[in-house]
């Protein structure tokens, strides 16, 4: 967008977002006008390679033809018509989803945390039909599951705000990688261990496998469901369509989001044949959820990810991109898998300062904890991508010392 298309400026756009916004985000000084590919424009022309892409959304690039030509072709055909009905997008999207993972059924949602919100329903009511009065959910400390009232209290360091309480009942947390204490977690009343195969919001942690073959083995022996929350590492991230699929362990339910839509807003619950049937008419529902326009982008964004080529590629770039990362000063560690990295920095180096100093640079990262960087870059990037992203990082580590 040009200047000259624009209504308002950049101070002007600050001034009426701090009198009307919300105050729930602190918002980088950055004013975004267009994207493409792995590349954003800010309002005064500057150029940025995006290395966040909307938190894992944007995984095919900003605005990737295939999925505007879909979104365009059917926007113009049909755009709502409510669940009352049947649309043909979400009939295919469903068969797709649930054959490329689980097999099983599918349930839409508009969002990440409405997906899991579907979950916990499925695992609350599976554990009612073995007779348990009161259902218990046991996440790992640390796990981001979303911000709706069922998914915040298996949210731990945010369910903790006590001046959003009280939380749902049943919501227990044992340490992340801890497979002795899941163990002695799950029990007669655990309807689900629900948890994120790489831990995202809160630094890039993957879950190892023998706390994986923990989960799995405790929800076997206990009746209970073992949810997979795939919303940020699903959809190609990790260089296979699903996390789990590099695991030892299958879940009976996962949960997407965020790279499926390809920037519209769109969630699933996929349930294996275990769990498909929990839920009857009137358990669930939602107005706009699996509409055409959304379910059309994520059918165009599974056509483009859902490919051994590009999946390889995932997986060699990351190799390659923590490769380049862990020869830089400054540099204590990398975590992750595939395109979902997370970037621990040297004592003493400040995570926050790096990331506005790359931003300034037009380098777009994300900062989860004070001693870390998250990246995650679209999965169509080259490894001049690549290069330029890691010759940028350390250039600004020169301007920060480790203790
Ligand atoms: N689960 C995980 C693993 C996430 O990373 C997120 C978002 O960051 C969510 C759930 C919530 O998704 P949404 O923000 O779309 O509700």
């Amino acid at each position: 967008m040009s200047e000259a298309t624009r209504e308002i400026g950049f101070e002007q756009a600050q001034a009426l977002e701090e009198r009307y916004l919300m105050r729930t985000y602190k918002r980088a000084p950055v004013d975004f006008v267009r994207g493409e590919g792995p590349l954003l424009w800010d309002a005064a022309g500057k150029r940025y390679l995006d290395f966040l892409t909307g938190i894992s959304v944007c995984s095919v690039g900003h605005c990737h033809p295939h999925v505007l030509k879909a979104v365009h072709e059917q926007s113009h055909r049909l755009v709502h018509v409510s669940n009352l009905f049947y649309t043909e997008p979400m009939a295919r999207l469903a068969e797709r989803l649930a054959e490329s993972s689980l097999g099983g059924r599918v349930f839409f949602s508009n969002s990440g945390t409405e997906a899991n919100e579907c979950a916990i329903k499925i695992a609350r009511k599976h554990a009612h039909g073995r007779g348990v009065a009161a259902p218990e959910i046991v996440s790992f400390e640390s796990d981001f599951h979303g911000r709706t009232y069922g998914a915040l209290s298996a949210t731990p360091a945010l369910a903790a705000n006590e001046a959003l309480g009280p939380m749902l009942p049943g919501f227990r947390t044992v340490p992340r990688n801890d497979a002795e204490a899941l163990r002695a977690a799950v029990g007669e009343k655990t309807a689900a261990v629900l948890i994120e195969p790489i831990q995202g919001e809160s630094g890039v942690f993957p879950i190892t496998d023998e706390a994986l073959l923990a989960a799995r083995a405790a929800c076997d022996e206990a009746g209970a469901l073992l949810i997979f929350d795939e919303i940020q590492t699903g959809v190609g991230r990790t260089g296979s369509l699903w996390a789990y699929e590099q695991t030892p362990v299958r879940p009976d339910v996962i949960t997407s989001a965020k790279a499926l839509g390809g920037g519209f807003p769109i969630g699933a619950c996929i349930a294996g044949p275990g769990a498909a049937d929990v839920l009857e008419p009137g358990d669930h529902g939602s107005t706009f959820a699996g509409g055409p326009v959304a379910t059309a982008a994520a059918l165009a964004v599974l056509e483009i990810v859902d490919d051994p080529v590009l999946l390889r590629h995932v997986r060699e770039l990351g190799a390659y991109l923590r490769e380049k990362l862990e020869a830089l000063d400054g540099v204590a560690e990398t975590r992750g898998r595939g395109l979902m990295v997370g970037v621990g920095l040297e004592e003493g180096i400040d995570a926050a300062g790096l990331g506005a100093d790359l931003l300034e640079r037009g380098l777009v990262v994300n900062v989860p904890r004070p001693d870390t960087l998250r990246l995650l870059p679209p999965l169509v990037i080259d490894s001049d991508h690549v290069d330029l992203a890691v010759g940028l990082i350390g250039e600004a580590l020169l301007g920060f010392s480790a203790v």
